[in-house]
């Protein structure tokens, strides 16, 4: 076979769609987010990015910098293991203890990432209950449906935040079944969030294992950004809260929180957690000093809430379509994958705006978009700049204006 030739031909075949995707090559400033260089081979040029997961600024803040620093000096640069062998370092216990505070349960087990969180706990959960049925929103993340689909355990595609259809599926298995239930809070691409206490509701009806991805709400809801969860006081009823440190946090890794016998459960037979090198230590008190942080003061999330408003008003003034959701993510829609790069393109080349198009598979066919994210360090001059370029570029291109309804 003309391996090389297969490659290509693949890739051709991605990019006549519109959709071939090119990484923007961008430095990131301390002090500085969302300003930031950006790199077209040797060429540099200023940037604001407008499509971070850094949400809070967290990335940058002093105390996770400071705490990352201290840590470095005193620990070195790597673990140096696994968990299992010499890798567990002081940091990661200390911030296993700050997340099962964090979420109100028992324990808690790190990962390097939230997708390794998702693919292994999931995966290790139904693949070692015995006859265990999982049950998928349709709209669940990659890593959910990956560590599912690893498991081999049967699973059920339920309809996307349809209590409803959840119960209709779980009638299906009677009570000697163990059933996991795995959904979001938020989901990232249209921002809109589950209705968790229904979800629950029907979980306990069926005798399920709750399980749900707060990796879009840790850290930006609740009274300590415990997620959505915590604002709804929901916590205590679910069986496993699973979250990032690498998005609203500002660094890296993933966990989950549950029982301790639960988490002893995964710890011990998730292949995904023992079998690879545990996050360095600064990365761990970075991100305990970010959690800590967040659970004292809410001026951060405040001040995302009072931004996300403020873009969203604008973007109505001017009758730019955006979907209305009850988060912090704003998808501006296009709907055509040529034109949101296009329309991306122009932003970064004629305004310096990074906003990342959506595509395929990200999102379905025919719903590209922009998707925006306001944090507190975006000033009333950057918006007005974001939203003068699409209004210009709207009125160009003559695009669509109108409100999408809720
Ligand atoms: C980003 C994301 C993950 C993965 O988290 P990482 O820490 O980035 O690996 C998991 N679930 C959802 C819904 C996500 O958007």
């Amino acid at each position: 076979m003309d391996f090389d030739g297969f490659f290509k031909a693949e890739l051709d075949a991605v990019r006549e769609e519109g959709r071939y995707r090119v990484f923007t090559e961008i430095e990131r400033h301390r002090g500085r987010f969302p300003h930031a260089t950006r790199y077209v081979g040797d060429e540099t040029s200023a940037v604001t990015v407008w499509c971070s997961n850094d949400y809070l600024g967290m990335g940058q803040h002093p105390v996770v910098i400071e705490a990352m620093h201290r840590v470095l000096d005193e620990c070195g640069a790597g673990a140096g293991g696994t968990r299992n062998i010499s890798g567990t370092n002081h940091h990661h216990v200390l911030l296993e203890a700050e997340l099962a505070d964090l979420h109100n349960k028992e324990a808690a087990l790190l990962f390097t990432s939230g997708y390794v969180s998702n693919w292994a706990g999931l995966g290790t959960l139904a693949a070692k209950i015995p006859g265990c049925v999982v049950f998928s929103d349709a709209l669940n993340h990659a890593s959910m449906i990956e560590g599912i689909r690893h498991s081999r355990a049967p699973y059920k595609v339920w309809a996307h935040n349809d209590p409803a259809d959840l119960d209709r599926l779980l009638s299906e298995f009677g009570p000697e079944v163990p059933k996991l239930v795995a959904f979001e809070s938020v989901y990232s691409m249209d921002g809109d969030i589950a209705p968790i206490a229904e979800i629950l509701d029907v979980c306990e009806k069926h005798g399920a294992m709750s399980y749900i991805d707060e990796v879009h709400a840790v850290g930006l809801y609740g009274a300590r950004g415990g997620g959505v969860a915590e604002r709804e006081g929901l916590m205590d009823r679910i069986t496993v809260i699973e979250g990032t440190l690498g998005k609203a946090f500002g660094v890296m890794g993933g966990y989950i929180a549950a029982s301790a016998d639960l988490v002893d459960f995964v710890r011990t037979f998730a292949s995904g957690f023992i079998f690879s090198t545990a996050l360095p230590p600064a990365v761990a008190a970075g991100a305990c000093a970010s959690i800590a942080h967040l659970k004292a003061s809410s001026r951060e999330r405040e001040l995302q809430q009072d931004r996300v408003a403020t873009v969203r008003r604008k973007l109505d003034m001017l009758g730019i379509p955006h979907l209305p959701n009850p988060s912090h993510i704003i998808p501006v829609m296009v709907g055509d994958a040529k034109k949101a790069k296009m329309i991306s393109d122009w932003l970064m080349d004629n305004h310096g705006i990074y906003v990342q198009p959506i595509n395929y598979p990200t999102v379905p066919r025919g719903t590209e978009r922009l998707r925006i994210t306001p944090s507190p360090v975006h000033t009333d001059g950057d918006i007005n700049r974001l939203i003068d370029a699409l209004s210009d570029i709207w009125s160009q291109c003559e695009l669509a204006r109108g409100s999408i309804a809720a």
